[in-house]
């Protein structure tokens, strides 16, 4: 047992490489997680392409300067939107859109909401990135991208999302899952899954407010 952990108090991040060709880290990335954390703190993997890291309070600020100097990103964890997940984009960065992907991940991660949201992109119709099975998906296709919401991954309540809109093009596509969040944000219980939400509030009705026919 880790007798310190329980007398500092620490700070937890979910920390990764951001968005690039598949999850990976540099090994100066992992020799900067081994530098600034304790020797016996542990790492928790996520299935969602994050470290979970737990960083001493007082040295936050130090260790979210280094982890930029390496190129590691760093999101807050609990009730706020997590990193987008990605699909390898394999075809090739412009094709599939890999600047969209960066710039909504740069818009929505680590925006706080009623409960933790999953938002997910995948690069072509082959649908690696498993869009329609997290909260928010995009999915591009071609030259345009596809909106998703609502899917879930897991347990009896398992499906998946329903398409909100297709042929957006990116600032269509940013702003609309802008509104989405909002929309959330606005109508959501405290603690309310996003897909119980859009059962709840109605898909129908949210695509109202988005001034979807
Ligand atoms: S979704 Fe398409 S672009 Fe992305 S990894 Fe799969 S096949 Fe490649």
């Amino acid at each position: 047992m880790n007798t310190n952990i329980n007398k500092k108090k620490y700070i937890p991040l979910a920390v990764n490489g951001g968005i690039g060709f598949g999850a990976k880290l540099k090994p100066k990335q992992l020799g900067v997680l081994a530098e600034y954390l304790e020797e016996d703190s542990e790492i928790e993997l996520t299935t969602l392409q994050q470290l979970i890291v737990q960083v001493p309070e007082d040295e936050i600020d130090e260790v979210k300067r280094k982890f930029e100097e390496v190129g590691l990103h760093y999101y807050p964890v609990g009730k706020f939107v997590k990193n987008l997940r990605t699909c390898n984009f394999c075809k090739g960065e412009i094709e599939e859109g890999m600047p969209v992907a960066k710039e909504l991940n740069d818009r929505i991660a680590g925006q706080e909401v009623p409960f933790t949201l999953r938002p997910a992109y995948t690069g072509c119709p082959i649908g690696c990135g498993e869009p329609l099975m997290n909260d928010i998906g995009v999915m591009k296709d071609q030259d345009t991208f596809e909106l998703y919401i609502g899917g879930h991954p897991k347990g009896r309540e398992a499906r998946p999302g329903q398409l909100v809109k297709r042929d957006l093009n990116p600032d269509e596509l940013y702003n609309l899952v802008d509104r989405i969040l909002d929309i959330y944000r606005e109508n959501g219980k405290k603690r309310e899954k996003f897909y119980r939400f859009v059962d709840r509030f109605g898909f129908e009705q949210i695509k109202k407010e988005l001034d979807i026919s």
